[in-house]
């Protein structure tokens, strides 16, 4: 838990968001300004700054996060039609909340490359 962190008191319930799946280690919710009709974040509970803190005691965790950011999509009646999962790494990529996120978004077309 990083004291200053959004989505770490996301993660304790000191502030709820708009959940969507929960597992002992992963949440998922609904991003507050959405990209798509669906715009999904996906965290582990434990503070990652950015995916360079991973470490390879994280593969699982990772692994994890994928795996839930499917079921959502698959929840959310969108895994046929298309979807991505996006990973901003730093300030210069867009990253603005610095504690890791697989955002998930679908339910529209989606442009290659990405701006
Ligand atoms: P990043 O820019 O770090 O890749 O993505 C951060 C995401 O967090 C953005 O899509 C932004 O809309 C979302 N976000 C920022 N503040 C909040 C909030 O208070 N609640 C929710 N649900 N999403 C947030
Ligand atoms: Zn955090």
């Amino acid at each position: 838990m990083e004291e200053s962190c959004l989505f770490c008191k996301f993660a304790t319930g000191e502030i709820v968001p708009a959940v969507v799946h929960e597992t002992e280690r992963v949440l998922a919710f609904k991003d507050v300004n959405p990209q798509a009709p669906t715009h999904v974040l996906v965290i582990p509970k434990r503070h990652i700054a950015t995916l360079n803190d991973l470490g390879p005691d994280d593969a699982a965790l990772v692994g994890e996060l994928f795996l839930v950011a499917k079921q959502v999509a698959a929840v959310g009646g969108i895994a046929g039609s298309g979807y991505r999962i996006a990973v901003n790494c730093g300030a210069g990529a867009g990253q603005s909340v610095f504690h890791v996120h697989l955002h998930l978004l679908g339910g529209r077309r989606l442009a290659w490359p990405p701006g």
